[in-house]
């Protein structure tokens, strides 16, 4: 594989490295994580998080923990885990194999901390570095100030020690109930006014009576993402902990909250060390939780693994790839400014993985009968072609050509426009069409049935029985059109999905915008197409490029023996102008 390119995380790590700036003894000097809150799946902007992550650790011979980041209680399921470590794993990364003593060692739960995390806030309240707060919420939020005004100190912020250390103990004790009391931390005298909000005497645990996925009923206060995160990464030897933007004024509590620590001798240095890269945001795609949720909820889509939605478990079942996902979160890099990547550069990494890879296959999607009237009924001819052309290794595959076939629709016209080199009838004295049937004979077109609404019903052609791909009587003809077809008595009968973009808008809900009203009529469209007939064997999840249409997968939930669904993957140019 290629070098990594660099970015500015790269350049930290490597100086980083230069300078042994995390040598500790019988650890890596690299340890990133990437830390899901399991209240959710995963999507396309989370798999850049985990490129990014696993990659640093792969490319410097550190190692990646997935930590799960299940502080809060009521959002929090199961479910979530399950399909997080699913999606992982799926994009090519893995908490298992890194470790030479095999198991799970690199997965982590913040919950699991929760002693610990306990016993370092009861450490700050007696060291006078927390408080217990009991103003009201609203109080609170009033006395916080704003971006122009300096806050005002809780008339409990200077409560002695001990009385904060009971009240602390008795909400563990389950003495209050949620929101009477809050554990605060004192950064400093005059935090409440410093001009960064997140210094403000940021809660650190607060009161939730509620039931954990993995704790059940053990706890009924729990750590803020601001106090866990840094002390979960200082636990673990987290070296180069990788953030979004919008945590870059939370990083002078991060470093405040580990140094203190470390004075009080719960760690030891070098801790960890934040950093903030721009999130991706791809065009065409929401990726909110609550509106992916809004959709699933509503049936504007199929479930949360739609191929349509931007979750990693519909964009697996739409069939992208692992490896086009990784180049596309390798080609966007790494940078500190916010943009908008269009969606097109993730289709296309897409694209650029399957071409060399994916078998080629024949699919008629929207068919229209052709009939060769000069081929004998119940006869057939066999047909061959390279299972992918650039590997000769693979083979061919092979297939009937017999009287009736399937072609697509567009490829006649009862009257054909300027260039049109397919199917169409003769006209006055003119001859009709020639056309290849690609990888079998060359047909004229001699007419075509109607029915009583005008629709076309099958076309009517004879073929030129020495025309044959392939053999030497196939160079006499020269003919500009060049078309698929399948034979109609060995064709497989499949559903077909075709997939495309679910927005008409690049950027569906910015600036407050309803994304329900951008929403594509044709990002799905059901056919009954007739494919080659060795693709009865495809197996759920083998993706092909169906010539002339596109990628396609064999559905991994609807596909059965014998039986594929496919899915659309993505097109083979891109119709979008981007
Ligand atoms: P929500 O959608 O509810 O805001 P979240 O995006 O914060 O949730 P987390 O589970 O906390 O979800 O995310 C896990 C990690 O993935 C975090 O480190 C987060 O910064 C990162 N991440 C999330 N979205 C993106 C994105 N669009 N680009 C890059 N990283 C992302
Ligand atoms: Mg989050
Ligand atoms: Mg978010």
């Amino acid at each position: 594989a290629a070098a990594p390119a660099p970015n500015f995380l790269r350049n930290i790590v490597e100086h980083d490295l230069a300078t042994g700036a995390h040598q500790r003894e019988g650890l890596p000097s690299v340890i990133t994580r990437f830390p899901p809150e399991p209240n959710g799946y995963l999507h396309i902007g989370h798999a850049k998080s985990i490129c990014l992550n696993f990659g640093l650790a792969r490319d410097y011979q550190g190692r990646c923990h997935l930590r799960f980041d299940d502080t809060n209680p009521a959002k929090e399921e199961q479910e979530y885990v399950d399909s997080i470590m699913d999606s992982v794993k799926w994009l090519g990364f893995s908490w298992e194999n890194q470790d030479p003593a095999g198991g799970d060692a690199y997965l982590h739960y913040a919950s699991d901390y929760f002693d610990r995390l306990y016993e370092m806030a009861e450490y700050l309240i007696t060291a006078g570095y927390a408080y217990v707060d009991s103003q009201s919420a609203e109080e609170m939020a009033a006395n916080r100030g704003n971006f122009n005004t300096p806050g005002v100190n809780s008339r409990f912020r200077n409560r002695p020690a001990e009385e904060s250390l009971q009240l602390f103990r008795d909400m563990k004790a389950g003495k209050y109930a949620d929101g009477e009391h809050i554990l605060r931390a004192k950064i400093s005298e005059d935090a409440m006014a410093s001009p960064n909000m997140n210094l403000r005497d940021p809660a650190i645990y607060r009161i939730r009576h509620a039931h954990h996925h993995r704790t059940g009923d053990k706890w009924c206060i729990y750590p803020m993402y601001d106090y866990t995160h840094p002390i979960s990464d200082a636990l673990e030897n987290i070296t180069h902990s990788v953030c979004t933007l919008e945590f870059q004024d939370h990083r002078p509590f991060y470093d405040w909250l580990l140094e203190t620590l470390a004075e009080g001798g719960f760690f030891k240095k070098p801790l960890p060390k934040q950093y903030e890269f721009s999130r991706l945001n791809l065009t065409y795609i929401v990726t909110s939780k609550r509106k992916l949720r809004q959709m699933v909820e509503e049936g504007i889509v199929d479930g949360w693994d739609d191929p349509r939605l931007s979750t990693l478990v519909g964009m697996r079942r739409r069939g992208f790839t692992p490896e086009g996902i990784q180049l596309m979160a390798e080609r966007t890099g790494v940078t500190k400014s916010d943009g908008w990547i269009d969606f097109g550069v993730l289709e296309g990494a897409v694209r650029e993985d399957l071409d060399p890879k994916a078998p080629r296959a024949i699919a008629v999607l929207k068919p229209l009968k052709l009939i060769v009237d000069n081929f004998p009924a119940g006869d057939s001819v066999e047909c061959s072609s390279p299972v992918h052309p650039h590997h000769p290794e693979l083979g061919n595959r092979t297939f009937p050509f017999t009287r009736e076939l399937w072609i697509e629709e567009e490829d006649f016209m009862e009257v054909p426009s300027k260039g049109y080199f397919r199917f169409y009838p003769p006209i006055g004295d003119q001859p009709g069409a020639r056309v290849r049937l690609k990888y079998g004979f060359v047909a004229e077109c001699t007419g075509y049935d109607k029915d009583e609404n005008g629709k076309v019903t099958a076309v009517h052609v004879n073929y030129f029985p020495d025309s044959k791909s392939g053999t030497d009587g196939a160079n006499n003809y020269k003919v500009k059109g060049n078309i698929h077809w399948v034979s109609a008595s060995a064709a497989l009968e499949a559903e077909v999905r075709l997939y495309d973009r679910l927005f008409t808008d690049p950027q569906p809900d910015a600036g407050g915008k309803d994304f329900k009203e951008f929403l594509n009529p044709k990002a799905k469209e059901v056919v009954t197409a007739y494919l080659e007939p060795g693709l009865k064997d495809a197996q759920a999840e083998q993706r092909f490029q169906f010539e002339r249409h596109g990628y396609f997968v064999a559905d991994r939930v609807d596909s059965r023996p014998g039986k594929p669904v496919f899915n659309r993957i993505v097109t083979l140019k891109d119709s979008w102008g981007s």
